[in-house]
């Protein structure tokens, strides 16, 4: 999962950070409104951490700005003591949830998951489910049934990302821009090359869940037979 933290204190920005990336979370920092804005409008965060009061552009107007071009990325205020009625404000312009500073770390990913839970992507825990297979996102642990593998960060990324936006189609520079980095170098190959390992890892736990290469589209995840997105067993059929 990717987060923006747009955050003026930089020194509270980077030890936020850091906690994120042990959790697993993939993290970009801005450190102003305009920056912060910017990155925002690329789409490719799964969660917003934004503060109030920064240079250049303040929070409230950043989300207004947001909304007002359709980005639906969630957003958790960052609220300082005293700063309720911005509080108030940025609920009525577009924020999921807010959190006072200081807050705790437990605190934080608590919130994470529960708006990213809210957004009906996730289940309890933070797990997220398609057809026969389980991926819990920040222990990169892929199973189905009573198998289970460890995938790499990358794998982990790139599977969530399909699982997000499953039955869609996801062209190879969408893939690299979500699970590399805009301003990564990584090419079309880096990404086939991470679908065969998905692909491998799929097969080897015996899941239904394919990923479907469609020539100059792109890929798309798919659950074969009646398996059903969403929490289930896995699929067996009564014949054996
Ligand atoms: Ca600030």
């Amino acid at each position: 999962m990717k987060i923006l933290m747009v955050e003026d204190e930089r020194y509270l920005a980077e030890a936020v950070a850091r906690i994120l990336e042990k959790n697993n979370y993939d993290v970009d920092l801005a450190f102003d409104g305009e920056d912060g804005l910017d990155s925002a409008l690329t789409g490719v965060y799964d969660m917003i951490l934004l503060d109030i009061m920064l240079p250049k552009l303040d929070g409230v107007s950043l989300l207004k700005h947001l909304r007002g071009d359709g980005v639906s990325t969630p957003v958790i205020l960052l609220t300082a003591k005293g700063e309720t009625e911005d509080k108030v404000l940025g609920l009525d312009s577009g924020a999921d949830d807010y959190l006072p500073k200081p807050f705790k770390t437990e605190e934080l990913l608590a919130r994470i998951r529960a708006v990213s839970r809210r957004k009906g992507e996730l289940l309890p825990e933070g797990v997220l489910a398609f057809g026969d297979i389980e991926l819990n996102p920040s222990k990169l642990i892929l199973s189905s049934g009573d198998r289970s593998y460890n995938l790499t960060l990358k794998e982990g990324r790139l599977l969530e990302y399909l699982i997000a936006n499953k039955g869609t189609s996801l062209s190879a520079d969408a893939i690299i821009e979500k699970v590399w980095g805009y301003d990564s170098d990584a090419e079309d190959n880096h990404v086939q090359v991470y679908i065969s390992f998905l692909r491998k890892k799929l097969a080897r736990l015996g899941s239904s869940v394919k990923i479907r290469n469609i020539r100059n589209v792109g890929y798309v995840l798919a659950a074969e037979g009646n398996a059903k997105d969403g929490r289930g067993s896995a699929k067996r059929s009564p014949n054996g």
